[in-house]
């Protein structure tokens, strides 16, 4: 197995150490990264592919290191799944997307439905359906504005207590979408067993609907699929043309990419061009 400790490793590898290093550099400024507010939100809308309005903002985070400048979520979020501090940037993320939905709401703009990242170590956590109700309660976010974006690998395992949580919060008013569908292993009857609301379909595939036949052999699959069920389906990675016009001829519901927008600080999304005229 592999640890991150010192004596692990019998053979000496230059490139590992400075992994660990890395690592564990990550982890130690991760502590204090919540109150030097050095973590920010960025939103990326998905859009109705038919009216070409928006619907939902995905939220993003960021983190502004002192040293390294901005580091991706790739690079911290799987080191604070293994030590644990997911939890807390988790309910910081939460707080700070329900609370910038209610502002924009506040400001008059026509609600949309935030979507939030939900790690796996997150929703197993045992008091997460309550952290999630005490803080739309906190920020005075209705929950039917509020999307949990769980991804697909946690659904292969036969968890009751996962069961439980997400019949809670079906029942609390939040909806679910699953994220990164089509790369994991989501049984078909977990599908059928919960009303989840939407599917996303991994970049992964959108990528290939150009180049080749599979990409779109696939996609229109997922959405025939989501569709018998009665879910949305949500295609993520729109970067061209050409990958709108397949989506649009499938039927496909939402789309998000760099095609409409690339994620970027609440404060820079104009609404007035993106959402129509807001009916
Ligand atoms: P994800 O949830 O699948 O998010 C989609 C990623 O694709 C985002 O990368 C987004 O910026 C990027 N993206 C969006 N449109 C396009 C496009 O057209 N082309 C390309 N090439 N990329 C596009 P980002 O922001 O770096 O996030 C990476 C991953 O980190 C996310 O994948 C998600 O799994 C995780 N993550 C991000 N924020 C959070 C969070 O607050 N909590 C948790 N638990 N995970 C998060
Ligand atoms: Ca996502
Ligand atoms: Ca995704
Ligand atoms: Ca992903």
């Amino acid at each position: 197995t592999k640890r991150y400790g010192k004596n692990n490793y019998t053979v000496y590898s230059k490139e590992l150490d400075l992994n660990t290093d890395y690592k564990l550099t990550i982890e130690r400024d991760l502590k204090s990264a919540i109150s030097n507010l050095e973590f920010m939100l960025h939103y990326q809308p998905i859009v109705n592919l038919k009216t070409g309005e928006f619907n939902t903002m995905e939220a993003l985070i960021r983190w502004n290191h002192p040293k390294f400048g901005l580091v991706s979520p790739d690079d911290f979020i799987s080191i604070s799944e293994e030590s644990g501090q997911i939890v807390s940037i988790g309910k910081w993320v939460l707080h700070t997307a329900c609370s910038q939905n209610k502002k924009w709401q506040d400001l008059g703009h026509p609600p949309f439905k935030i979507a939030v990242n939900i790690s796996t170590i997150q929703l197993q956590h045992h008091s997460f359906v309550e952290t999630v109700a005490e803080i739309l309660a906190e920020t005075g976010l209705d929950p039917k504005w509020l999307e949990l974006e769980v991804t697909e690998s946690i659904l292969m395992e036969d968890n009751e207590a996962l069961k439980d949580s997400f019949l809670k919060l079906k029942a609390i008013g939040v909806s679910i979408a699953i994220d990164d569908f089509g790369t994991g292993y989501t049984s078909l009857s977990y599908l059928r067993q919960f009303a989840f609301d939407r599917v996303k379909i991994d970049r992964s595939f959108i990528n290939d609907i150009g180049s080749d036949l599979n990409g779109k052999a696939i996609t229109s699959t997922i959405i025939a699929l989501a569709h018998k069920l009665n879910m949305g389906v949500i295609a993520e990675g729109i970067e061209e043309e050409g990958q709108l016009t397949f989506l649009k001829e499938e039927q496909c519901d939402d789309g998000q990419g760099y095609y409409f927008s690339r994620p970027l600080p609440a404060e820079l999304h104009k609404f007035e061009t993106t959402r129509g005229d807001g009916s």
